[in-house]
């Protein structure tokens, strides 16, 4: 059975002697590792576009445990666009790893992850924004569609209006002072409005942010990002038992 799909290129790996397993974040069929056969050849018909970034048209076929790719065409080659600025790529490095990470079940299908990403990297080439924000507005976002959408206004916990002066990631945000944890941060004001208007792409606010507040607000992506993916490896392991 052959299937169509488009799809960014996360990650390869070595197969045997000449072939790779392609980690692929697809439109249609979510996270799907397919097997490119002699890709590592010289003579591979698949040349470049099986690498890491490439936005690539494929055509596969199903196969009992993995599938093969059939064919490749480059829709949007990524990587040469970010492959010149050390900054955008490291950042662009870290988009892959996330998607690679929140789109955990193989074959479920994630079309705003998908189009997330691709609009993320696309962003990120661009250059018209910062690229450390336009990877903190990729991960607050990345994160929303995976289901845990941050509150940076009502109080994560009993949803009491804002503005609220404490932050846990643990907690899903901000939180009230009744509701806070010993250990939560108390980040300004200013960088809580930051983290809104990264979370609604809100480039008029956070491209005029000064450099402290655009700071303090990756560290807390960061922190959020960090406790959630930790989370989301555990519940894998879970479900694999
Ligand atoms: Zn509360």
């Amino acid at each position: 059975m052959l299937y169509r799909d488009e799809a960014i290129v996360l990650r390869t790996h070595k197969l045997g002697e000449a072939d790779r397993i392609i980690t692929l974040l697809t439109r249609q069929h979510g996270r799907v590792r397919a097997v490119a056969k002699g890709v590592r050849r010289t003579t591979s018909r698949f040349g470049s576009r099986l690498e890491p970034f490439t936005h690539v048209d494929l055509q596969l076929a199903e196969g009992r445990n993995l599938d093969t790719i059939t064919q490749a065409e480059t829709l949007t080659p990524f990587s040469k666009g970010l492959g010149l600025d050390y900054d955008r790529y490291t950042a662009g490095t870290v988009m892959l790893e996330t998607a690679d990470r929140l789109v955990s079940e193989e074959r479920e299908p994630s079309v705003q992850q998908f189009l997330l990403l691709v609009g993320g990297l696309r962003a990120m080439v661009a250059g018209e924004h910062a690229p450390g924000q336009v990877l903190d507005s990729y991960l607050l976002r990345s994160l929303a569609v995976a289901g845990w959408a941050p509150s940076f206004d009502h109080c994560a916990r009993c949803g009491t209006e804002g503005p609220h002066r404490w932050f846990n990631p643990s907690m899903g945000g901000v939180v009230c002072a009744t509701c806070r944890v010993p250990g939560s941060a108390s980040p300004s004001p200013e960088t809580l409005a930051l983290l809104g208007a990264l979370l609604a792409g809100d480039w008029a606010v956070v491209d005029v942010a000064p450099a402290r507040n655009l700071k303090e607000a990756s560290g807390l992506v960061a922190a959020f990002l960090a406790w959630h993916l930790e989370r989301a490896l555990k519940s894998l392991v879970y479900v694999e038992r």
